[in-house]
């Protein structure tokens, strides 16, 4: 597969920083044992003993203060990432038809409806004109009155694929023990369709909206608590379960409008082939890019985000 995460950067050496300015102490208290000893045996004067004395010292001390410097300045820009929440529609997945930019709308459309019904009715809720839940109610009422089953979620759901080598850099996150979060405004039938029912393998914990069925008939949409604002909440959470000292800890990866709120719970946030958004909104994210290979996006986090 050719996965490489690198490993050698600035950000890496200054985790390291501890052995290094460790070393560097030894080595200035040897240097003025050695060099005191060496005017022991000399003609030297006590005088320029005692300055040999003060050299040693100060190499120690200089040491010292580079010890404290580091740290403060490394825990201050560089704290550590201990925990990543992924945002799913766009940012793990993207949808494979053109003009397409939510799954409701392939729902909608799967079902005999426009594009523009499933817009009409979501601008209502995105307008404040309507709650999530009378949304999810009335949504649940177009789509039972057109007999909605999970063959038609597993059928929509071949409209997706994940990123380039989403799976394998998660792999490789979980293997150096970062947490992983799936937090989406998606429906979590297509997220295990798309995931191929790895999901508990892969996240800590996820949460998206719930479509429940009985004898295969829809009889409820059980919206998700956790998008829009809901995402802070969603972090929070994560941030107590998991006692972290800062919630800069937590990297939120999202890609639109409905991910702006995660930056209200203090994690760091990272606009990914942003769309519905500003990503250059410093109140919504911290930092942007695009590509659609989790490879690039992990060699980018490596530059500019410590991990654990
Ligand atoms: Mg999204």
């Amino acid at each position: 597969m050719g996965l490489k995460i690198q490993k050698n950067n600035i950000y890496g050496w200054l985790a390291s920083t501890t052995n290094n300015v460790v070393s560097s102490v030894i080595a200035s208290a040897l240097f003025a044992i050695l060099f005191s000893k060496l005017f022991e045996y000399s003609d030297a004067e006590f005088s320029r003993k005692s300055l040999c004395i003060i050299i040693g010292a100060s190499f120690i001390l200089l040491s010292l203060i580079l010890f404290f410097l580091i740290r403060y300045f490394s825990n201050k820009k560089f704290i550590p990432i201990k925990a990543i929440v992924f945002d799913f529609d766009g940012t793990l997945s993207k949808i494979k038809r053109v003009g397409i930019t939510s799954p409701w709308e392939l729902i909608w459309l799967k079902l005999g409806y426009k594009i523009a019904d499933c817009k009409k009715l979501y601008t209502k809720f995105y307008d404040g004109k309507i709650t999530h839940k009378r949304w999810c109610r009335l949504t649940y009422q177009k789509f039972k009155s057109k007999k909605l089953t999970e063959k038609h979620l597993e059928e929509v759901s071949k409209d997706f694929e994940l990123l380039a080598n989403v799976k394998e850099v998660l792999e490789q996150l979980k293997e150096r023990g970062v947490r992983l979060y799936l937090v989406s405004g998606s429906i979590m039938h297509l997220i295990k369709y798309i995931w191929n029912d790895e999901l508990d393998y892969y996240f800590d914990r996820y949460e998206a909206n719930v479509f429940r069925f009985k004898n295969n008939e829809l009889v409820e949409i059980k919206g998700t608590d956790y998008d829009f604002k809901g995402k802070a909440v969603f972090i929070k959470e994560i941030f107590k379960h998991l006692q972290l000292k800062s919630p800069k800890e937590i990297l939120f990866i999202g890609n639109s409008d409905n991910d702006e709120y995660a930056r209200k719970s203090g994690a760091r946030t990272l606009c990914l082939n942003g769309a519905l958004t500003n990503p250059y909104n410093k109140n919504a994210w911290d930092d942007t890019y695009k590509t659609d290979d989790f490879i690039e996006l992990m060699a980018y986090i490596e530059k500019k985000y410590l991990i654990k």
